[in-house]
């Protein structure tokens, strides 16, 4: 048997844009990373790469309300997006966010090749990961959803918490992840890559 491993060598920040200012301009696929505030999205993106702080945690005000750009192997743009749906958030800048999300996934020329939906797989589908995952299947996007803090859910809940979150994203292409344990890295990786 043959077994690829899939490996990041090289990672670097390099830069933040605002709408359609400072996009890329070249040819490079764009692999972009939704989600919630909070479900742990840069956690998702250092484990992939192998970083403790390549990606800043959307509770540390900076570099949140842009689309950040990362260079990954020379050959590959991860693009963070915002967090959306944080209650803490003010209205305004909530609805700031949002804009800026949905002008990156639907009006922009470059769009990205996959589109990696990071929900919390504890608590499971909220009501805003649903219109997100309406939203990239209206646009068409590959769609790779990945449960995060699946460590958090208890073995005897497990098949449980996963057959809710089929039910209610309506795929079963689901990657069950821990940021924590690193479970579901290499599964990931995989999918971004093949
Ligand atoms: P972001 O706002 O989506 O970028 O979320 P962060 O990556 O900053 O994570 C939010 C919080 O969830 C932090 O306290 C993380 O330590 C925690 N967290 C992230 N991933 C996991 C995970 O897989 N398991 C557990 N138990 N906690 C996690």
């Amino acid at each position: 048997m043959n077994i690829v491993m899939f490996e990041i060598k090289s990672a670097k920040f390099l830069k933040g844009a605002i709408g359609g200012e400072g996009l890329p301009q070249d040819a490079l696929p764009q692999v972009a990373f939704v989600g919630r505030s909070n479900v742990g999205k840069s956690s998702v993106i250092n484990t992939l790469v192998g970083m403790k702080d390549l990606a800043i945690s959307s509770s540390t005000p900076g570099r949140t309300l842009q689309l950040n750009f990362f260079l990954i192997n020379e050959d590959t743009y991860f693009v963070d997006l915002p967090g959306y749906g944080y209650s803490k958030q003010s209205l305004k800048f909530a609805e700031k966010m949002r804009k800026m999300i949905m002008w990156y996934l639907e009006q922009n020329e470059k769009k990205p090749k996959k589109v990696i939906l990071i929900i919390d797989g504890n608590v499971g589908p909220t009501k805003f990961d649903l219109e997100m995952m309406e939203l990239l299947q209206e646009n068409k996007y590959k769609i790779i959803v990945v449960a995060n803090k699946m460590d958090k859910v208890k073995n005897s809940e497990l098949s449980k918490k996963k057959k809710g979150i089929i039910e209610k994203l309506q795929t079963e292409n689901i990657i069950y992840f821990s940021a924590k344990t690193k479970k579901g890295k290499f599964e990931l990786l995989e999918k971004i890559f093949d």
